[in-house]
C-alpha cells in the first residue's frame, strides 16, 4: 500500500480512482466523510481541505467554524467494493484550525498526544482489539431490526451458521483493504459473529478499527444484512466487546517479558496493569460510553464487572493471555466496540504509563470465578466494580483530573455534555420493561 503522497498520487493514477473520501471521527467516533475528485488530491494534500466544524458532533461554535484536514497518506486505501473503473478511495486526515495549529478536539490529536507521552518514556504501544458484532434482517423498507439471521452458536460451522457467506465476504474485503486476518468466527450468541485481525501500532489499529467498522457494515448492508457494533442488542444473550490486547515496546523488545520472573511478566507490565485498575473506573465512560454499554456489564454473559486481573479466568477485567516472548501481553476485556477508539486507546496508555511512572502495585491476581464470590469475599479482597450505568461513570469521570489530561479540556466538556444529556433523554423515556411489569399489576 502507498505511504508517501508521491505513491498516493500514483496509486489514483494507475487504479482510475476518481473520487477520495475524506475522512475523520467526531468526539463521539462517528465518522465523517465527504468525497474529493481525485485530481484535488494533491492539492488537499498541500493546503488541506476546508470544512464547516460547527455542526460536528464535539467540534466548534458558529463562529470559529472553519477547519481544515490534512491527508494522511500511509491511510489511502481503496474501496473493494465500489466499481473497479471509476473508483473509489478513502484516506483519514488529522484536524488543524486555520491558524495551522492542530485542533484540540480531534480524537486522532488526543491519541498522537499519548503516543508522544509514551515516546518520551521510550515506549512505543502495540494492540490488537477483537471486535464482535450482530448480523441482523432489514425490514421490508430497508430499516435495520433485531430479526436473527441465524441460530449458531460459538466456533458452530454451517449449515447452522447462515450468515457465513456474508462473513466471508466481508472476510475478503477486509484482506482488499490490507487487514492481515487471524481468525473469523461465528461468536458465542445467535447472529454474533468476531473477526480478529492482526495486531499493530496503536494509531493504525484505531484507523483499522474505524475502517474495519465501516466494511463491515457496508459489506453487509450490500448483502442485504445490517451489522450493528451496538453493545447489547438482545436481552439474555451475550453482548458485543471489543476486547483490547495490549502491550509495550522498548529498543525493540516487548516490555512487558521478563523471562526471569515465575509469571514471565516484567515489573513494567506489572506496573501498567496497576494503572489500568486505578483509572478504569473513571475512564469507563470513554470505554463504554453509551447507555446501553452497561447493559452487556451483567454478569452470566463473559463480560466483566469487577476491577481484577488474573492469568487464567476470563472472568477478569484484565486476564493475561498464555503467549510471551514477544507476544506478551494483556487483555482489557471492558471496552466495547461503540467507544471512540481513539479516546479509548490514549486513556488505557494513559492510564498504564500512569502505573508506571508512579510504580503503582497492582492488588494480589484473582484466580478464582469472582462470580462466585459473596459480596463480602469481594470487599475483603478490595475489588471494586466497574461503573453500573452511565450515570455513574460520568460523574467518575467528571471528577477525574485524570481523564481531563488525557484527552483535553476541549474534549473532555464537549464528551461530557453530550453523555449527559444522552442519560437525561433515556431516564425520561418510559421502557418497555416498566409497562410489562406494572401496568397490569397498579
Ligand atoms: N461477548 C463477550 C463480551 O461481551 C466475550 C465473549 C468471548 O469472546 N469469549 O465481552
Ligand atoms: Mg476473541
Ligand atoms: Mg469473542
Ligand atoms: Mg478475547
Amino acid at each position: 500500500f502507498p505511504t508517501t503522497k508521491e505513491e498516493v498520487l500514483q496509486a489514483v493514477a494507475e487504479n482510475d480512482v476518481k473520487f477520495i473520501r475524506t475522512q475523520f471521527t467526531d468526539t463521539m467516533g462517528m465518522i465523517k466523510s465527504w468525497a474529493i475528485p481525485a485530481e484535488d488530491l494533491e492539492g488537499a494534500f498541500e493546503n488541506g481541505v476546508m470544512f464547516d466544524g460547527s455542526s460536528i458532533e464535539g467540534f466548534t461554535r458558529i463562529e470559529e467554524s472553519d477547519m481544515i484536514l490534512m491527508p494522511d497518506p500511509s491511510t489511502f486505501r481503496i474501496l473493494p467494493w465500489r466499481p473497479k473503473e471509476g473508483a473509489v478511495a478513502r484516506i483519514i486526515g488529522d484536524v488543524y484550525r486555520p491558524n495551522g495549529k492542530p485542533f484540540e478536539g480531534d480524537p486522532r490529536y488526543v491519541l498522537k498526544q499519548a503516543i508522544a507521552k509514551a515516546a518520551e518514556m521510550g515506549y512505543t504501544m502495540n494492540t490488537g482489539p477483537e471486535l464482535e458484532f450482530f448480523l441482523f434482517k432489514l425490514d421490508e423498507n430497508g430499516q435495520p431490526t433485531t430479526e436473527l439471521t441465524d441460530m449458531g452458536g460459538y466456533f458452530d460451522f454451517a449449515p447452522l451458521d447462515k450468515a457465513q457467506d456474508v462473513r466471508r465476504a466481508i472476510d475478503f474485503a477486509l484482506e482488499d483493504m490490507g487487514f492481515k486476518l487471524e481468525a473469523s468466527h461465528h461468536e458465542v450468541a445467535p447472529s454474533q459473529h468476531e473477526i480478529n485481525f492482526r495486531f499493530g501500532d496503536v494509531l493504525s489499529t484505531c484507523d483499522n478499527i474505524v475502517t474495519f467498522k465501516y466494511v463491515v457494515k457496508s459489506i453487509a448492508a450490500h448483502m442485504g444484512y445490517y451489522a450493528t457494533f451496538m453493545p447489547k442488542p438482545l436481552y439474555g444473550v451475550n453482548g458485543s466487546g471489543m476486547h483490547s490486547n495490549q502491550s509495550l515496546m522498548m529498543d525493540g523488545k516487548n516490555a512487558f517479558y521478563d523471562a526471569s520472573t515465575p509469571d514471565q511478566l516484567s515489573t513494567t507490565a506489572k506496573q501498567y496493569i496497576a494503572g489500568i485498575l486505578a483509572h478504569i473506573r473513571e475512564f469507563a465512560a470513554i470505554t463504554n460510553s453509551t447507555v446501553n454499554s452497561y447493559k452487556r456489564l451483567v454478569p452470566g454473559y463473559e463480560a466483566p464487572i469487577y476491577c481484577t486481573w488474573s492469568a487464567s479466568n476470563r472472568s477478569s477485567l484484565i486476564r493475561i493471555p498464555a503467549s510471551r516472548g514477544i507476544g506478551t501481553r494483556i487483555e482489557l476485556r471492558c471496552p466495547d466496540p461503540a467507544c471512540n477508539p481513539y479516546l479509548a486507546f490514549a486513556a488505557m496508555l494513559n492510564a498504564g504509563l500512569d502505573g508506571i511512572k508512579n510504580e503503582m502495585e497492582p492488588p494480589a491476581s484473582t484466580d478464582v470465578n469472582i462470580f462466585k464470590l459473596t459480596e463480602e469475599d469481594r470487599a475483603a479482597r478490595g475489588i471494586e466494580s466497574l461503573p453500573g450505568n452511565l450515570k455513574e461513570a460520568i460523574d467518575l469521570m467528571e471528577a477525574s483530573e485524570f481523564v481531563k489530561g488525557v484527552v483535553g479540556d476541549h474534549v473532555f466538556e464537549n464528551y461530557i455534555e453530550a453523555k449527559k444529556a444522552q442519560w437525561d433523554d433515556y431516564k425520561a423515556q418510559v421502557h418497555q420493561w416498566e409497562i410489562d411489569t406494572y401496568l397490569s399489576i397498579l
